[in-house]
Formats: C-alpha cells, structure tokens, sequence
C-alpha cells in the first residue's frame, strides 16, 4: 500500500527492522498480558506482606500487601514489569479489587488470632479510582470481610489524586468519611504539593524510595527530606519512609522526626506465612 510504499522509498533496510523491533516487543507484551490474565484467573497472583515498625522502638505497626505473580515454571514476575502491563490494560481494575479483598481478609484473620491490630496498607491504582463506583465497591468489601475501616490504609498516588477524570478528590473524601486511612505514596516524585495533602485528606505521607537512598551521605538531600518531615509533621501527618536499607539511614530519618520505617533494614517483603510467623513471635 501506499504508506508501506513510501516506507520502503525512505529506505526500506532500515523499516524492516524497526517493524520487527516492533513486532517483537508487541508479541512479548501480548504474550504478558495473555499470560497475566490467565494466571488472575487460575489464581496464580498473591500477596507478599512488608511490616512498617515504629521509628522509635522497631514493634510492627502495619504492613503493605504487595502482589505478586510466579509463573507456572515458579519464575517471579518482576512488579515494575508486570504492574505496569497490568494498568495499561486495565486488568488492574479487577486485579486490584482481588488485592483489597485478600488483604483484607487476611487482616481480618490476623485480628481474629489475636495477634496483632496492625494497619493493612493496600495500594490502589488511578484506574480503580477512576470506577464510578470505587467508593461502593471498597465498601462492599469492608462489609464482606468485617474488615475495620480504621485500619485500613489505601496508599495513593498524587498523579492518581489530581486527575481530572472520575472525579478523585470527593471520592477520597467518601472513603475518609467510612474511617479508611489515606496515604500519599512516593511523596517527593511527582508534583508533590503540600495543598494536595490538605486537599484530599491524607493521613499518611510516604517518603519516595528515591529520597531515602543516599540521604545520610547527601547533604542537599538530606536538607529536603528534613523539610518534608517537618512540614507533614506541622500539618499533623505521620511520615513513613520506604525503602530504608541502612542503618544510617534509619537513624537520620528516626532523627528528624520520621514515624515509621519500612526497608529491607528491617523486613523485606514476604510471603504470607513468614509475615505470620512473625506477628505469632511479635505477639508472645
Ligand atoms: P510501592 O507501593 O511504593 O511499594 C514499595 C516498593 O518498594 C515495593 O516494591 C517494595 O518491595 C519495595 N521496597 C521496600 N523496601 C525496600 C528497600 O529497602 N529497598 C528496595 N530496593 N526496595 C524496597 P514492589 O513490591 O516491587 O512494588 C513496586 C510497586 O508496584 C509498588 O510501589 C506499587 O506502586 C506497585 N504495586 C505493588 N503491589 C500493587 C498492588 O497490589 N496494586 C497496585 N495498584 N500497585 C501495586
Ligand atoms: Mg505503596
Ligand atoms: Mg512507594
Ligand atoms: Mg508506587
């Protein structure tokens, strides 16, 4: 056809590769996707649980649900490979409603062995939040698992807060009515705007990864970690840093004023009967 005619007159060598190139990177990202979505719904996905401990004293005092997918082979599935396929498609919208009712259910099951109240944080993609009927849905699933809604945690992003579609701010504002927790995810990597805290009602700032590493080394750096703690703490927010890998980081962040921590220092990610056993011991 035309357009492949003039292609070929503008140097056909170097078309033919760039549409393999192509096709290549299409066919892996179709071979994802068929594949993310078979193992949703085989129920291959699962949760890992990552504790948050007081900055103070190191006692858990919530955990983040992570998910996570092995391939049939026991392969794991990188998360910034897969999530990211996984908002594109939108198969994160039911994906994500699975994440909530599981760590739900889970934080359910933990009270009811008496081990430990900890807050469940779950994080919520732009494309959940965009459903008409987000609000009604989280609340359905509050109600099936007997979940209670103050300990429960949805971490946001900003870029998820402020956009323009569905209507984000006064559905933030309907989950805060419910007793739901908000958290500000990776504060400090997009327009990071101390007005959106106020404006959407955020209990919890998170401290992006990116600020964390080599903040006891980098002196400008550190100077603006330092400014974050202390205006959240001034506007009455407690301050999680993620990410934390080094004791001296642990400690300049406990110094300034950061409540909790959650970094390979502490725990990594794990799965769920690793995260039991630990609240078991935590517990006695
Ligand atoms: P996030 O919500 O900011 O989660 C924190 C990420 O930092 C996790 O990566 C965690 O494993 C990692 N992390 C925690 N401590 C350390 C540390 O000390 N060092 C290093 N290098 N990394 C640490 P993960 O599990 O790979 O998840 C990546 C992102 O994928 C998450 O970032 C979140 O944005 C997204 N994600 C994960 N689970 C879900 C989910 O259920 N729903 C949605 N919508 N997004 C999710
Ligand atoms: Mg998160
Ligand atoms: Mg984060
Ligand atoms: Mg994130």
């Amino acid at each position: 056809d035309a357009a492949m005619y003039r292609a070929k007159s503008l140097g056909g060598g170097r078309h033919h590769l760039y549409t393999q190139q192509l096709n290549g990177d299409l066919f892996k990202r179709w071979t994802m996707e068929h594949a993310l979505r078979k193992a949703f719904e085989q129920n291959e996905l699962m949760l890992f649980y990552q504790p948050q401990v007081s900055a103070e004293n190191g006692s858990i005092v919530g955990v983040e649900a992570l998910l996570r997918w092995r391939t049939g082979s026991g392969q794991p599935v990188n998360p910034a490979e897969f999530i990211p396929l996984a908002e594109e498609t939108g198969l994160i919208v039911p994906i994500g409603e699975w994440v909530l009712r599981t760590a739900c259910r889970q934080a359910q099951l933990w009270r009811k062995s008496g081990w430990l109240d900890v807050e469940m944080a779950v994080n919520v993609s732009p494309k959940q939040l965009e459903q008409d009927d987000f609000v009604e849905r989280v609340q359905a699933i509050l109600a099936e698992t007997a979940m209670q809604p103050h300990l429960l945690m949805l971490e946001i992003t900003e870029s998820a807060a402020i956009s323009e579609t569905g209507d984000a701010a006064s559905k933030l504002a309907e989950l805060k009515a419910l007793g739901i927790r908000l958290a500000m995810d990776d504060f400090g990597t997009g327009y990071s705007s101390l007005g959106h805290l106020r404006t959407f009602g955020v209990d919890t700032l998170k401290i992006a990864q990116s600020f964390i590493r080599d903040v006891a080394a980098n002196n400008s750096l550190a100077s603006i970690v330092r400014a974050i703690a202390a205006m959240a703490s001034s506007l009455g927010l407690t301050i999680v840093a993620e990410g934390v890998e080094e004791e001296s980081e642990y400690v300049f962040l406990r110094s300034i004023g950061c409540d909790r921590i959650q970094g390979y220092y502490f725990y990594k990610p794990m799965p769920k009967q690793d995260m039991e056993q630990l609240l078991m011991e935590s517990a006695s």
